[in-house]
């Protein structure tokens, strides 16, 4: 049989794939494994706007998010994040461009906060990655709307942002030309769906659909902030900040920011707390004073899929399931790494840049595999 994927190319068909979960992990791999001549079904109940995928802020930021001891993590980041131009521009066909910030500055309140970021920086030089330390001048220059009484700490230029719902948007109508099929239905059981193949994506749902894998989630809640007529423009780089040892970030979009992100252990809760969103809009405004005078367009928050090494799972259960879940912190830089992992393992050949993400590492793990 034969399939049409996207730029006309035409593939033989490998054979079936059902994927359990549509957001952005769900969506890459579906659509890379149609055009790869796979028959694909996506299978969500609330694609899109239901999943954490929504809510993130959309930094592709393998150093700046970096932290010692994370080196795996990092490493995994970066060659997903050397994948993104090539992704991005695949997606330009489907939508505007998803692309909202080409690098990242990181600056300080007090001197405690300048240590944390010189101990990230010293880090990433040490594993040989790029990052350009500021002057107080050349903040200013890059970024003239950042508060005077900021302490500058460093630059990545090659790190990126995007737009979360643009791409999730894009990669949905990506998945539709690849002949992809949406079906609104949540996966019980594994065992039930009658596709050759199997991937779960299901990101902080996955222990409900897999008992045996680790995910779970971790609350996050983020700002998306407008700008107004008269009122400063927002960033041009993403700006990562600690204010008196609490992360805060603003990632530019084409009419605002978003501001993130608070971090709880509260199970399956998506509620907005009154103190998240006020430690965030205090924190935002140290960073950059203008906000004030911007729209406050909405509060919202989603659930990081995370897993005990903080590094996804994403590899064969057997021979029929694959899962691709546990990003964590950082699932939108890494879907492209994600969804060629995927291929290559549908087609037999898994890539030497996942090897750390093996499901394995946790089989002993208590309770019993559903798949
Ligand atoms: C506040 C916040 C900020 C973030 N910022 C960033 C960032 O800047 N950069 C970054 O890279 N990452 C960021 N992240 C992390 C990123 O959002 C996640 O890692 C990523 O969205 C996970 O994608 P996913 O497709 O695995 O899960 P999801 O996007 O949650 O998608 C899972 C889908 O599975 C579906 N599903 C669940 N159970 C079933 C079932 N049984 N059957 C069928 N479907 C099912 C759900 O409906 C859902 O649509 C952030 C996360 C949060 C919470």
């Amino acid at each position: 049989m034969l399939a049409q994927g996207v730029a006309g190319i035409v593939k033989d068909t490998q054979g079936t794939v059902a994927v359990a979960g549509g957001g952005v992990i769900g969506l890459s791999i579906a659509w890379r494994a149609a055009t790869a001549g796979w028959r694909v079904t996506v299978y969500d109940p609330n694609p899109i706007e239901r999943s954490t995928s929504w809510v993130a802020g959309g930094m592709l930021a393998p150093m700046t998010e970096g932290w010692p001891g994370e080196e795996r993590l990092l490493e995994l980041g970066v060659a997903s994040l050397r994948r993104w131009d090539e992704f991005a521009a695949a997606l330009a066909d489907f939508g505007s461009s998803v692309v909202t910030a080409h690098s990242t500055i990181t600056v300080a309140a007090d001197e405690a906060d300048v240590r944390d970021l010189h101990r990230v920086r010293d880090w990433l030089d040490q594993h040989n990655h790029c990052v350009t330390a500021l002057t107080r001048a050349e903040l200013r220059q890059a970024e003239p709307e950042l508060a005077r009484s900021l302490r500058p700490g460093f630059a990545v230029s090659d790190e990126r942002a995007v737009d979360n719902r643009t791409l999730v948007r894009a990669l949905a109508a990506a998945c539709a030309a690849a002949g992809v099929r949406m079906t609104p239905h949540r996966v019980q059981n594994v065992a039930s769906l009658h596709e050759d193949q199997v991937v779960v994506a299901t990101g902080p749902w996955t222990s409900t659909l897999l008992s045996r894998m680790p995910v779970r989630p971790v609350k996050g809640e983020v700002l998306r902030l407008r700008k107004r007529p008269g009122s400063p423009d927002p960033p041009s780089a993403t700006v990562r900040a600690v204010i008196h040892g609490r992360p805060v970030y603003l990632v530019p979009r084409p009419d605002g920011v978003v501001v993130g992100a608070t971090q709880y252990e509260a199970g399956f809760d998506t509620q907005v707390t009154a103190g998240g969103v006020r430690d965030l809009l205090a924190d935002a405004e140290i960073v950059f004073p203008g906000l004030s005078e911007y729209e406050f367009a909405e509060a919202i928050a989603g659930m990081r899929p995370m897993t005990p090494d903080n590094l996804p799972i994403l590899g064969r259960l057997d021979e029929r399931v694959t899962i691709a879940a546990g990003h964590g912190r950082g699932g939108i830089l890494l879907a492209p790494l994600t969804a060629d992992a995927v291929v290559a393992e549908l087609a037999g050949a898994p890539l030497d840049e996942t090897k750390y993400t093996d499901p394995r590492r946790f089989r002993n793990c208590h309770d019993k595999c559903d798949a």
